[in-house]
């Protein structure tokens, strides 16, 4: 069986490309006139971002709560939000400004706009059925490609489930890459998310599920995240706009991942801990299954002076360590695309939790 793969329609590039929205925006207003929908990642309320944008005053602005990752319960009641606010009319876009969470917010709530019932009824592959509004995204945040990959990732808590609405319809159709925008990310935080693309990228690029294309791009997008990360400085302003493209490139590079993400994935389950800080722990403990990348990683974290304290598994509960173990091992196509068939021969039960227990 052969892939049919989408990409996102347009992608505008440069510093200072945020000035030219209403140009992409504008047709869209004339093709449907209803409001546009503007998520906006709750670190910019009060800020200056909302006011440069070209909005109208019937537009509607939702800042997301990014304290923690999007759940099937907070995309519910965004969508809630939404269409109330709507009363009926149709949304002539969807725009999304910050990072992988309020991206996938934007992305998800597109597919319950036009799709009926809840976010975990499309908690898979190929479950939504109608086309979602026109998107936008404007990442303030690089690192988790949401802006070019066709999932939106979200934690289903009753289900102890972290997994995407994998369809073309949750892609963006429109993508606006200003390095701008990055200039004052925590440095941390711009760690955390840039590395994100490197992980996407050599777990594609080392796992048994491959094509040309995917492999091309993830070759290119690590050899940028290793340029910037082994620089100087990360957050130069060449390497913010690299960084960006990195992860763009990255994004349309994911597929299928390794054994980071599925072990990061109980790390945000459990401990509703941020993605791009666990893939970070979970990398930190797979030399064994990645040896070259933990070395090159423990590189990056050292010439960046990256803080990433140990302990944070001290003192969990059996069950806790048990919903840890479940929350990851409940990944198989990852964990097959690495290890193979047998996986759980590999990642046993104690295996895994002795990897939580070293974090
Ligand atoms: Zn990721």
């Amino acid at each position: 069986m052969y892939r049919n793969a989408k990409n996102v329609g347009y992608t505008m590039i440069g510093k200072g490309s945020l000035d030219q929205l209403g140009d992409v925006l504008n047709p869209q207003r004339k093709k449907v006139d209803g409001p546009a929908i503007v998520f906006i990642d709750h670190y910019f309320k009060g800020g200056a971002l909302a006011a440069r944008l070209p909005l109208e005053s019937r537009d509607i602005v939702i800042y997301v709560d990014t304290t923690d990752e999007p759940t099937t319960e907070s995309v519910d009641g965004y969508a809630d939000r939404a269409k109330a606010a709507l009363a009926g009319r149709t949304a002539t876009a969807l725009l999304a400004f910050g990072g992988g969470s309020t991206m996938d917010t934007c992305k998800c709530v597109g597919n319950l706009l036009t799709n009926p019932g809840k976010a975990e009824d499309y908690q898979g592959w190929e479950l939504v059925r109608n086309p979602a509004p026109y998107k936008i995204a404007v990442p303030t945040l690089s690192g988790t490609g949401s802006e070019s990959s066709r999932t939106g990732i979200v934690c289903n808590e009753a289900k102890n489930l972290k997994l995407g609405m994998n369809s073309d319809f949750t892609m963006f159709d429109q993508v606006i890459l200003d390095c701008d925008l990055t200039a004052s990310v925590p440095r941390n935080q711009y760690f955390y998310t840039g590395i994100d693309t490197y992980m996407h990228c050599f777990e594609s690029i080392s796992g048994s599920y491959r094509n040309a294309v995917v492999d091309a791009l993830a070759d290119k997008a690590m050899s940028m995240c290793k340029e910037v990360f082994l620089s100087g400085d990360m957050m130069s302003e060449p390497n913010r706009e690299k960084m960006m493209i990195a992860s763009y490139l990255g994004g349309m590079a994911a597929g299928f991942v390794g054994t980071v993400h599925p072990v990061s994935a109980g790390l945000s389950m459990v401990l509703h801990m941020p993605h791009g800080i666990a893939n970070c722990y979970a990398l930190a403990v797979q030399e064994d299954i990645y040896p070259d990348e933990h070395r090159e990683f423990t590189a990056m974290i050292e010439k960046q002076g990256i803080d990433l304290p140990k302990g944070i598994c001290d003192g969990l509960t059996d069950a806790q360590y048990d919903a840890l173990y479940e929350a990851s091992i409940v990944h198989e196509k990852p964990l097959t695309n690495r290890l193979g068939p047998d996986f759980r021969k590999i990642f046993t039960k104690e295996n895994v939790i002795g990897r939580f227990r070293r974090m």
